[in-house]
């Protein structure tokens, strides 16, 4: 898509990078988030009608609300045109590791307990059950690969090794400290945020440790209901997880996934929709 004032620089699996052609802004960007779902490392069809613009609202209004240096400038504003799916940015560069935080035992997370007893090199207690809550939210990082390739999880000490110590320690504390905040906040929205995914980078005028990327959306989180979780149901979910699961049956996981059904992709836009009106116009 041409943006006039900007030139393309990335096209990611949702979203896509901008920059602005006045070399006065160069140390900013604008991020277009697109209708586009991702699945599996699979870019899927057709799109979600209104997601780009619902991921966009939940970012900005978590980004409102919590304390830490984010990536948002207003020195320029989005053209007019795309304004409900974009955000100016500062450019950061990014550490290559996925930050994940786990406050429940699902996903990725789930498979690995189950053959090693551990995620990430974390010991965990014996006999969690799928979608049980942890004794406490867990740092489970994962290395964020090039791109084309899997993103897979690692250490603690692994992640000292791509960036160091220090830098390993600000992200583990800050990611943790987001999503214990974050949790209590979606619970009084009467949601249970089970697991989360945080993308950190520096500043480099400040080389300050700002929040980047998407943050807290259903693309990179899994919530579920509470009321639900409750009495007991584990299956159920406010997340792209719908979309997983509709494919597992419908897929053998091999070569290119099926297009979306019709109802698969109403029911995902509904719930993304849903998802954003029981966070944002909860009494908090
Ligand atoms: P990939 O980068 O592997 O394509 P992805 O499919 O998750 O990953 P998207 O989420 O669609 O990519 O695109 C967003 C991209 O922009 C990510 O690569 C993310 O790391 C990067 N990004 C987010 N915020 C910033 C920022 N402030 N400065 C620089 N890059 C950023
Ligand atoms: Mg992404």
């Amino acid at each position: 898509m041409e943006i006039t004032g900007f030139r393309h620089i990335y096209s990611g699996k949702v979203r896509e990078l901008y920059e602005p052609i006045d070399p006065k802004f160069s140390h900013l960007a604008l991020i277009v988030a697109t209708d586009r779902i991702s699945a599996f490392d699979h870019i899927l069809t057709p799109t979600i009608p209104g997601k780009g613009i619902e991921l966009t609202k939940i970012t900005n209004w978590w980004l409102d609300r919590i304390d830490f240096p984010n990536h948002r400038s207003n020195e320029l504003s989005a053209p007019k045109e795309i304004q409900d799916r974009a955000v100016v940015v500062k450019r950061l560069k990014m550490y290559p590791v996925e930050c994940v935080v786990r406050g429940y035992i699902s996903g990725s997370g789930w498979k690995e307990y189950q053959s090693k007893g551990s995620i990430c090199g974390i010991k965990l207690p014996e006999g969690l059950r799928f979608g049980q809550k942890l004794p406490e939210p867990i740092f489970t990082p994962a290395f964020k690969a090039p791109q084309g390739q899997k993103d897979e999880n690692i250490t603690y000490d692994e992640v000292i090794d791509l960036v160091n110590e220090d830098i390993a320690r600000n992200l583990r504390e800050a990611s943790l400290e987001i999503f214990s905040y974050a949790s209590k906040v979606a619970e009084r929205a009467g949601l249970i945020l089970a697991d989360t995914k945080f993308e950190f980078g520096a500043d480099p005028l400040t080389g300050q440790l700002t929040i980047g990327d998407e943050v807290l959306t259903p693309d990179s989180s899994r919530y579920w209901d509470k009321e639900q979780w409750d009495q007991g149901v584990r299956d159920q979910s406010f997340d792209k997880q719908m979309v997983r699961n509709w494919l597992l049956d419908n897929w053998d996981e091999k070569g290119e996934p099926p297009s979306l059904s019709p109802e698969i992709v109403k029911l995902t836009a509904e719930r993304y929709a849903l998802l954003r009106e029981k966070l944002t116009t909860a009494k908090l």
